[in-house]
C-alpha cells in the first residue's frame, strides 16, 4: 500500500507570528481562473507607503478632492508641488517580488485578470498585461480642457524647469504619490499648463469626490 508523501513543513503549524498560511492560496491558484485585486500593501516593499500600515499616512494626510482641485488655483499649486516632489520617489519605484509573482501567475495562465487600486504602475512594470487601474495612474496626465493625455515624465521635466531649485524636505510620502509639505514649503511653486491648449492639467487618477470611469 502506498503512503501519501508527507510534507516536511506543515503549512498550518510553526508559522512565524504574523505569517499568513499560504496553503489555501496555493490551492486556489492551482485551479486557475483567479482574479487578483491589489491595494497599497503590495507596493510597500517597493518603497511606497501604505495608508494604514506601519508608518501609514492616513492620520496626517487629507487627500485632494476633485472639487477643490478644479475650483482653486491655490489647491492645484499645492497639489502639484507635493505631487512633483513625491514623483521623485514614485518615478524611481521598481516592482517587488509580489508584483513579479502576479506577472508570473498571469504568464502561466492562472489568472483571469488583475485589478489594482494602486496608481503606481508597478504591476505593468513587472510584466502584467491588461491591468485594470481602478483609480487611474500617476504615469499619465490629462488636460481638463482638450482631453489630451501626456506622459507624467514629460510634465515632471517641465515642472523641473519652471521650479529650479525646488527641493524642500518632505515629512513623508503618501500612497497616492504626494509628499507632505507645509504651505510655506509649497511657497510660490509654479504650475505649468497643457502644452497643447494652455488648459488645466490633472493627473490621470481618480480623486476623492470623482467617479471611476464607467468603462473601467
Ligand atoms: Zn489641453
Amino acid at each position: 500500500m502506498r503512503t501519501r508523501p508527507t510534507l516536511s513543513w506543515s503549512p498550518t503549524e510553526d508559522l512565524p507570528p504574523g505569517t499568513t498560511d499560504l496553503g489555501p492560496v496555493a490551492d486556489a491558484l492551482r485551479s486557475g481562473g483567479v482574479l487578483v485585486l491589489s491595494g497599497a500593501g503590495i507596493s510597500t516593499e517597493s518603497g511606497i507607503p501604505d495608508y494604514r500600515g506601519e508608518g501609514g499616512s492616513l492620520s496626517r494626510h487629507t487627500p485632494m478632492t476633485y472639487q477643490d482641485f478644479t475650483a482653486s488655483a491655490r489647491a492645484r499649486r499645492r497639489y502639484w508641488a507635493r505631487s512633483h516632489l513625491g514623483w521623485r520617489t514614485f518615478g524611481r519605484a521598481r516592482p517587488n517580488a509580489g508584483h513579479r509573482a502576479v506577472a508570473a501567475f498571469e504568464r502561466r495562465g492562472l489568472l483571469s485578470g488583475v485589478i489594482t487600486q494602486n496608481v503606481d504602475g508597478l504591476h505593468q512594470a513587472a510584466g502584467s498585461e491588461g491591468v485594470v487601474e481602478l483609480h487611474g495612474s500617476l504615469d499619465r496626465v490629462v488636460c481638463l480642457s482638450c482631453g489630451a493625455f501626456s506622459p507624467r515624465r514629460e510634465l515632471a521635466r517641465r515642472l523641473e524647469q519652471a521650479n529650479e531649485g525646488f527641493a524642500p524636505v518632505a515629512a513623508g510620502i503618501n500612497p497616492d504619490g504626494d509628499a507632505d509639505l507645509t504651505d510655506e514649503q509649497v511657497g510660490d511653486f509654479r504650475v505649468v499648463p497643457c502644452a497643447v491648449c494652455g488648459g488645466i492639467l490633472k493627473p490621470d487618477v481618480v480623486f476623492f469626490g470623482e467617479t471611476v470611469p464607467p468603462q473601467t
